[in-house]
């Protein structure tokens, strides 16, 4: 499906707006319609999947994918119980292309009322409920918006002065478009090993730097670039160096409706923003003290937490409890954060 036209939503005052149709968006919207909610859309700035869909083409899924399902452990890349990339694909680590194909697939099996070409510019409080902003003026009111637009798209490409001699690794298409000897990588984390991997595989020297403070003081000329570490140290890279520096966040877009600590999102017990009630939050954002939920199989741990909520509030019915009782059955539920408590490593 993946093509509803924003004039074909029938109505503009909505009980759920869902923003972005990432694994997030899709993995909760799917949620909302086993539990037979009718009143709800989610706007996407491009189409199901599309943080995937531009990852660099030889990019692959760190975490495993295995079709589990059937023995209560489902595959750790499913965004549902009753799904697995790896079925799909016959693959254990699928690519960003094919996980995009897996996201687009299930919202069109599950009929998701999926709104493409639409990006959420702004929130505005409105009586019990937010008027959602996009980009064309049009004005949908919700009385809960889940903010799921991810991080991907938001890349963290300007992380010290000079930065902007760099390419930040989500804008590579494809590895082998690179041709020179030898790369310098700025990132040690899995966007810069999986950069290194790639262009090693492909015959590259490569050199990783990594400090747990943002470097400084990156000078070049036409021809060279040289990158010096907070110790002093230089180095000198005759091809633009790549930034595997992360990326920042969505949030920014809406952060007004947040209460940070520290640089840290406060969220309810349900992931609500702790501020502005009927806000709720999915993805690798979401965090409790030390929990980090980074990963698929983290995140989607919340979505029935979330799903839950929203349904209390809006009225449960006959399958409210069928539906979590299936997503606690199969390990999609985590109430309990102590698993946690003494690492969380992302
Ligand atoms: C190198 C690398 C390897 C990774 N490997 C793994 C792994 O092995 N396992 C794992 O679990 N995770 C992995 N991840 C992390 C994983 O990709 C993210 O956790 C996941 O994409 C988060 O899903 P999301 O739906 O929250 O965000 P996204 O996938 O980014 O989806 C957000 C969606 O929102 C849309 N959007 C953004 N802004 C707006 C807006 N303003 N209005 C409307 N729509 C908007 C976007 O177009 C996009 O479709 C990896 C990430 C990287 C960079």
């Amino acid at each position: 499906m993946d093509s509803v036209d924003i004039k074909m939503i029938s109505s503009i005052n909505l009980d759920i707006v869902i923003v972005g149709a990432g694994a997030s968006g899709v993995g909760i919207g799917i949620l909302l319609r086993k539990m037979q909610l009718e009143s709800f859309c989610i706007l996407e700035k491009n189409t199901v999947g599309e943080s995937f869909s531009r990852w660099p083409l030889e990019m692959q899924m760190i975490s495993p994918s295995f079709t589990g399902n059937f023995f209560g452990m489902p595959d750790l890349n499913a965004v549902t119980p009753e799904t697995s990339p790896a079925y799909s694909f016959q693959t254990e680590h699928p690519t960003g292309k094919q996980y995009a194909i897996y996201l687009k697939d299930i919202a069109d099996y599950y009929n998701l009322p999926v709104v493409r070409n639409v990006t959420v510019e702004s929130l505005k409080k409105e009586g019990e409920g937010y008027l959602v902003k996009t980009q064309n003026d049009t004005l949908i009111k919700a009385k809960f918006v889940i903010w799921a637009a991810g991080e991907f798209q938001y890349p963290n490409d300007n992380p010290f002065s000079g930065a902007d001699n760099c390419i930040h690794n989500s804008k590579v298409k494809s590895w082998m478009d690179f041709k020179d000897e030898k790369y310098f990588i700025i990132g040690a984390y899995e966007s810069g090993i999986d950069a290194a991997y790639q262009l090693a595989k492909n015959g590259k020297k490569v050199v990783i730097i990594d400090a747990n403070d943002p470097l400084s003081n990156i000078q070049s000329d036409s021809s060279y670039y040289i990158i010096t570490t907070e110790n002093g140290e230089k180095f000198t890279s005759f091809t633009k160096p790549f930034l595997a520096t992360g990326f920042k966040t969505s949030l920014n877009i809406v952060d007004e409706f947040f209460d940070f600590e520290d640089g840290v999102i406060q969220l309810t017990d349900n992931d609500e923003s702790t501020k502005s009630k009927g806000i709720f939050l999915v993805g690798p954002q979401v965090r409790h003290g030390k929990v980090i939920f980074c990963f698929i199989y983290k995140f989607r741990q919340r979505f029935a937490v979330v799903a839950q909520e929203i349904v209390k509030r809006l009225g449960e019915n006959e399958k409210t409890k069928e539906i979590l009782d299936e997503y606690k059955l199969n390990n999609f539920y985590l109430e309990d954060l102590s698993c946690c408590e003494d690492e969380c490593t992302c």
